[in-house]
């Protein structure tokens, strides 16, 4: 069942250990499955990460709640990058596709910043037979899509369309760029974009200032433009990282991991 509209606000900070007894049906490393029927999809929801942990609270304070109530299977991972190299946010995700896989059988994958928050629990956090982009309607965009190509924020993938795409670019450090290179991979292999509508889609992004070590990328115009030619060589079939640890909280599995450093 749905509720609908809800409210969303970051006010008052949210403790966990509180969060945790709201919740009491999740199991340990954020799991999730109803217990009266059989849910369609199993969701994995890989959120990158690095020292993000105030966000990382409110996210789990209003996604669980959500998710249950929307009858998902589902798991939390959150991707933690190791060390100070610049942020690399789309290797992040095909780490979390690649490991999450590894824990259960998914058939579909969530990928969230982890300053998203829906403001509408109709906006279903599950897979469509094209790729859903579901942040469709931004209060930091004024309620709209910036344009009309944009996927960033949040979106949603089958298996099957993932591995279509060859998964995500490796090679996109710092901030910028990857979304639309996703965007691109997805239409040149002839798939379209689904989206709720802008009541549905409305979502609220957690204010903050620019992290350290994820400045504007300069390289993003030149990449976009050449994704046709890089997608089959950059991607699931190409990633490499070195897996540091695994922590299982009552709330989410966090995987920290090393992502190495971008190529001279
Ligand atoms: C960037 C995207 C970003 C979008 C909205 C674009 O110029 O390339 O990565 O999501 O702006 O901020």
């Amino acid at each position: 069942f749905s509720v609908g509209a809800l409210r969303v606000e970051f006010s008052q900070s949210v403790n966990l250990e509180e969060v945790e007894k709201m919740n009491p049906e999740v199991r340990e490393g954020g799991r999730y499955a109803p217990k009266d029927c059989k849910a369609l999809q199993k969701v994995a929801v890989i959120i990158p990460f690095r020292n993000r942990e105030e966000h990382l609270k409110y996210w789990l304070y209003y996604l669980h709640p959500i998710l249950q109530r929307q009858q998902l299977d589902y798991g939390i991972y959150v991707i933690n990058q190791a060390g100070e190299e610049t942020f690399n946010r789309a290797k992040l995700l095909n780490i979390g596709f690649e490991e999450a896989l590894k824990e259960y059988d998914y058939d579909c994958f969530v990928f969230s910043d982890v300053d998203l928050i829906p403001m509408d629990d109709r906006n279903i956090y599950k897979c469509y037979s094209q790729p859903r982009h579901l942040s469709v309607s931004m209060d930091k965009f004024g309620f709209r899509l910036p344009y009309n190509q944009y996927f960033g924020g949040v979106s949603a993938l089958s298996k099957e369309q993932f591995v279509k795409i060859n998964g995500f670019p490796n090679d996109y450090w710092g901030w910028g760029g990857e979304d639309d290179d996703i965007y691109n991979r997805l239409v040149f292999k002839g798939m379209r974009i689904s989206r709720p509508d802008a009541v549905v889609g409305k979502c609220r992004m957690i204010r903050h200032s620019r992290d350290q070590k994820n400045e504007p990328n300069p390289q993003r115009f030149d990449r976009i433009a050449r994704t046709r030619e890089t997608m089959n060589s950059d991607g699931l079939n190409t990633l490499s990282y070195k897996l540091v640890k695994t922590d299982k909280y009552p709330l989410y599995t966090k995987i920290t991991v090393d992502v190495g450093s971008p190529k001279k």
